[in-house]
C-alpha cells in the first residue's frame, strides 16, 4: 500500500473483506513522533515495521437482529531515540503495540462504549481513514512516562560503588559473626568443669 492510500484506507472495506497488509514507517513520515527524538540522537529517522488486520465479528444489533462488526488489528514493532532521564543520555527505546479495534461509525456511538473491556479500543471508522495517524498516535501512547535505560551505562558503576555503601550492614553481620557463640562459651565453661575434676 502506497503511503497516500494508508492515509484515506477505506477501513470498512478493509475489515469486511478482511484484509492485512503490512509496511514500514520512518520517523520521519510521524511529525509527532519525530518531535520526541532528541537531535543528538545518532539516528533520529529510525523505522517501525507494522502489521493491520481486518475482520468482523456478528453481534447483536439495537433492533434485535444480527450485523457483522468490522474490526481492525494493529500492531506495530521499532525502536526511537530517547534521553534517558537518569544518566541524561540517548539510548534506543523499543516499542511494542498491539491493540483491537472496534469500528463505530459516530463519535457518539464510540462514547456508548462500555469501557470496562481493556482488550479492546473504539475508533470512529472512515471510507478516507488515516491509518499513519493511527499508527503515530499509538507510538506516542506507548513511549515510556519517564524514558530511562534498564541499566544506565554510568549508574552501572554507581551501583557497584553502591555496595560499597552497603560495608556498614556487612560488617554489623560480621559483629554478629565475631560475638562469642554462646553454645560455643558453654562448651569453654563444660571443658573448664571438666578441668576441675583433675
Ligand atoms: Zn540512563
Amino acid at each position: 500500500m502506497s503511503p497516500a492510500d494508508l492515509r484515506a484506507l477505506d477501513i470498512y472495506e478493509f475489515a469486511k473483506s478482511g484484509r492485512q497488509a503490512a509496511g514500514a514507517l520512518r520517523v520521519s513520515q510521524m511529525p509527532r513522533m519525530l518531535a520526541e527524538v532528541p537531535s543528538e540522537a545518532p539516528d533520529r529517522d529510525t523505522v517501525f515495521t507494522w502489521q493491520a488486520e481486518g475482520s468482523t465479528q456478528p453481534e447483536l444489533q439495537d433492533d434485535g437482529t444480527e450485523a457483522p462488526q468490522p474490526y481492525l488489528r494493529l500492531a506495530v514493532h521499532g525502536s526511537v531515540w530517547l534521553i534517558c532521564q537518569r544518566c541524561l543520555a540517548v539510548y534506543s527505546q523499543h516499542l511494542d503495540v498491539d491493540a483491537t479495534y472496534r469500528i463505530v461509525a459516530t463519535e457518539a456511538e464510540a462514547d456508548e462504549f462500555p469501557l470496562d473491556d481493556d482488550e479492546v479500543e473504539v475508533i470512529v471508522g472512515s471510507r478516507q481513514f488515516d491509518l499513519v495517524d493511527l499508527i503515530e498516535e499509538e507510538l506516542l501512547l506507548s513511549l515510556p512516562l519517564v524514558p530511562k535505560h534498564n541499566v544506565c551505562p554510568e549508574a552501572h558503576e554507581s551501583l557497584l560503588q553502591g555496595s560499597a555503601d552497603d560495608e556498614p550492614d556487612e560488617a554489623g553481620a560480621q559483629d554478629e559473626a565475631a560475638k562469642p557463640n554462646p553454645f560455643a562459651v558453654l562448651g569453654k565453661l563444660k571443658q573448664g568443669g571438666s578441668d576441675q575434676k583433675h
